[in-house]
């Protein structure tokens, strides 16, 4: 946790350097990072431990804190686990990055992700699959499954991630730590690699929702680099738990949830006391919506990789040839699987039937969902449907896309939503609950996703 290091820091109880040492340690672990700052980290931690002498007041002074790698900072590789940005170095900072830097932050590294962000598994890198700290034959959850791995593995407390469609609740689910995606326009996008640009957000990861928050609070705040990040999150409406209005569709979503899943997120949900059950609106058409818009998306972003502005080049003196080879060997296989379905959805002859109607069902879904958050402060739905996949056993792609349907709610309404670890299934492995707040009510969210937390702990229910 944060606040503990910060103690100890601060009674001289540990130091910045050895925080980064042993950091650097875990992190060689399940190819959670894609590369480790070791002697730049070791160095600048005795720039910190001198401002911690001088009781500098900065709120992550000394701390260790990990990256996804497709957050850029400057003079650092860049990869998004793609061959066509394997050797890509950055000549700025992602807002949020720097914010961590002046907050006294210490980057020990660039975490392991699914290619571009796209996956649900850490399992589409070039780099190698992330394997989870639990067991390394089970999904690590993706995309952010590096920064999920990282904090369950106690290298660092917190970590940036990205989260379009679960990518940073999905992993932490998985991973048995904290994962929160903001409101979406709540914290800058800038320098970070787009994807789907309406619904990409930085999000962060932690061993508590207080380390989360913590996290959060440094990166919020309007940018005049990214046009979208134009909202302040709003004031924390100091709610306690047991007052809550909560929603949950816990029962609604029962029949596709595995028991064992369904059983440890109803104990949690069972904590709040004035809890009413919902159907989920358009429930059927959230993970076309969700692929549709997304992948229409990333085809038009992922054009800017032509192989001569930046990124792999083929060489190859002919343009054409050089843009097809270059795509050819730079993206892998889902990468090329998403680009063709955004093309396909948008061109000419398809875009009214595919890309429109799902631009229709989110605003529906927004609609009714910002109806349903005026009547509770909460709705509730379980991370994911299934227990985490064991990756030794076969799987289909298409079924990996139907575990994004739960995740994919808070994501077409811009809303903000927290994982939480609340049990483990039958293979012993963790289990999240989601829980969505109030447009731009994060700090509330976050405050009541704390107070379950400590409730859980006190049952024993976390590790
Ligand atoms: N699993 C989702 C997808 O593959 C989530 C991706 C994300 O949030 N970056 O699209």
């Amino acid at each position: 946790m944060i606040k503990t290091l910060l103690t100890n820091l601060s009674n001289g109880d540990t130091t910045a350097t050895a925080l980064c040492a042993d950091a650097l340690k875990k992190a060689q672990n399940g190819r959670a990072f894609i590369s480790l700052f070791a002697k730049q980290a070791l160095q600048y931690s005795k720039a910190l431990q001198e401002r911690i002498n001088k009781k500098d007041s900065a709120p992550l002074l000394g701390i260790p804190i990990a990256v996804k790698d497709n957050i850029l900072y400057k003079d650092h590789k860049t990869t998004c686990g793609s061959e066509m940005l394997k050797d890509f170095v950055p000549s700025y900072s992602a807002t949020a990055l720097e914010k961590l830097l002046k907050s006294g932050a210490n980057i020990i590294g660039k975490t392991n992700m699914d290619e571009f962000a796209m996956g649900s598994h850490s399992d589409t890198s070039v780099f190698g699959r992330v394997l989870n700290p639990y067991n390394e034959n089970y999904s690590a959850g993706g995309s952010s499954g590096g920064s999920a791995a990282a904090v369950a593995m106690g290298a660092v407390s917190a970590a940036l991630g990205s989260d379009t469609g679960g990518s940073v609740r999905l992993p932490a689910s998985y991973c048995g730590v904290c994962g929160f995606r903001p409101s979406y326009g709540t914290v800058s996008r800038h320098g970070l690699v787009a994807f789907s640009s309406g619904m990409d957000t930085i999000g962060t990861l932690g061993v508590t929702p207080r380390d989360c928050a913590r996290i959060f609070k440094v990166i919020a705040g309007v940018d005049p680099l990214d046009s979208t990040n134009n909202q302040t999150p709003k004031p924390d409406r100091k709610l306690h738990l047991k007052d809550c209005r909560v929603g949950s569709f816990l029962e609604e979503l029962r029949p596709e949830t595995d028991s064992d899943v369904y059983e440890c997120v109803r104990h949690a949900a069972d904590i709040f006391k004035n809890t009413e059950e919902l159907s989920l609106p358009l429930s059927q058409w959230i993970v076309a919506a969700y692929y549709i818009l997304s992948s229409a998306e990333a085809a038009a972003n992922l054009s800017r990789y032509q192989g001569f502005r930046y990124g792999l080049s083929a060489q190859d003196p002919d343009f054409y040839d050089n843009l097809i080879k270059t795509r050819t060997v730079g993206f892998g296989k889902e990468v090329k699987r998403r680009i063709l379905l955004g093309n396909y959805c948008l061109s000419a002859g398809y875009y009214k039937g595919y890309y429109l109607k799902a631009r229709n069902v989110r605003a529906a879904l927004t609609l009714k969902i910002d109806e349903l958050l005026n009547r509770y402060d909460l709705l509730l739905l379980p991370t994911a449907p299934h227990r985490v996949p064991d990756l030794t056993k076969p799987r289909k792609f298409v079924g990996s896309y139907s575990d994004d349907k739960f995740c994919a709610v808070a994501s077409l309404c811009g809303i903000p939503a927290v994982s939480l670890p609340v049990g483990t299934d039958k293979n012993g492995l963790p289990v999240g609950l989601s829980i969505c707040g109030r447009r731009y009510d994060d700090y509330t969210l976050l405050s009541i996703a704390g107070q379950l937390y400590d409730a859980l702990k006190k049952e024993g229910v976390m590790r």
